[in-house]
């Protein structure tokens, strides 16, 4: 064996939901969008062109960044565009959170990549408590002058609870303005409110954003994030000093024409807002714990019986679910809404876990 840096030998990888190839299932683990993406995007895939892809991609994703501006009343200065959304909140990381200052706090549930880009790049980290409905404490953070910067998803994962943007903006009045604040938005379409007009007058806070969930393109890997032109030239400084195309040019070009399509993304989103409350009531009817959800899944137990074993249980049946095996969740387990027939052929098989 050949010699490992430090940092190596203590990674421990993020371990995505399985994209299993064995057998068909009903795939509710990793919060796809059960519907297609736009028809435009079928229509782009036709017509393009091959012989373009001997050329490198913008390396500036100018287009693309115009694009995004527009739909969110930014200019294209403040908005980075990435390889998804996980390879933003890496550049973040590595940007803006420095143990020197402080350690960087992240409440005690939340994405699990969070802990594992702070071994990757070296930064102290401390978990917050959680309230006992595994909300998310504001009083906490603001407490913490020692900290360099706060990250915390919203809707927060894999809970699905919500914090609106008064309790932000509360949270951004009482913490240090030198310090990063990265919100990670990644389900703010399934009913949340964005903090973005917080960004006016809050120039450390970043929006990290995905069209992997509700733009249903999880495949073609894009991500961005929202701020102030400062924090974005750093962004692209840490990004052309690794990797000048994150961004292929497929995805770019994709990008650029699903962001007018409005209409037909809130559509299909209103759907699962939709089915997400009815499968959230009609499980509390029969007797589970459903947390209330401002996202594209929710997360839900039985009392008596371990996650693993619903997780287990379900899969027997044809049925991903996800399970997660730490403090405060290994109880749970996180059901991505799909379709009204999806959720229907769940709720049978977990009318028989007991
Ligand atoms: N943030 C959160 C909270 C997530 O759950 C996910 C999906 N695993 C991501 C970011 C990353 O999504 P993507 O890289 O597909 O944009």
């Amino acid at each position: 064996m050949v010699n490992l840096s430090d940092r190596m030998k203590k990674l421990k990888p993020y371990i995505p939901g399985e994209q299993p190839q064995d057998r068909k299932y009903l795939k509710l683990n990793t919060n796809e969008n059960p519907y297609p993406p736009s028809p435009e995007v079928k229509r782009l895939l036709q017509s393009l062109d091959a012989d373009r892809l001997r050329l490198y991609p913008d390396p500036a994703a100018t287009k693309l960044r115009e694009k995004i501006g527009e739909r969110y009343g930014l200019n294209k200065d403040q908005v980075f565009v990435s390889n998804g959304s996980d390879e933003a909140l890496s550049f973040c990381f590595y940007a803006f959170f420095d143990s020197r200052y402080g350690k960087l706090l992240f409440p005690e549930v939340t994405y699990s990549f969070y802990p594992v880009y702070c071994d990757y790049y070296g930064i102290e980290y401390e978990k917050m408590p959680l309230a006992a409905d595994l909300t998310i404490r504001v009083e906490e953070f603001v407490k913490r002058k020692d900290s360099c910067g706060l990250v915390f998803a919203n809707p927060n994962a894999p809970t699905g609870t919500y914090l609106p943007p008064k309790d932000i903006l509360y949270l951004l009045e009482k913490y240090p303005s030198e310090k990063p604040v990265l919100i990670d938005e990644a389900y703010i379409d399934f009913g949340g409110e964005s903090a973005l007009p917080l960004l006016r007058d809050h120039k450390n806070v970043l929006l990290v954003r995905t069209f992997s969930k509700s733009m249903s393109l999880a495949g073609i890997r894009l991500g961005f994030v929202l701020a102030n032109k400062e924090l974005i030239d750093t962004l692209v400084t840490a990004k052309d000093s690794f990797n000048s195309y994150p961004v292929n040019s497929l995805t770019q070009r994709i990008g650029e024409i699903v962001l007018s399509d409005v209409s037909y993304y809130q559509t299909i989103n209103d759907k699962i807002i939709s089915v997400r409350e009815s499968f959230s009531s009609d499980l509390g009817q029969l007797g589970w714990t459903v947390l209330p959800s401002k996202a594209n899944f929710v997360f839900v137990r039985k009392e008596g019986v371990p996650g693993k074993a619903i997780y287990l249980k379900l899969k027997e049946r044809g049925i991903l679910v996800r399970y997660f095996d730490g403090d405060k969740v290994r109880d749970f387990v996180r059901i991505t809404i799909g379709t009204r027939e999806d959720m229907e052929r769940l709720l049978h098989e977990m009318k028989y876990i007991s």
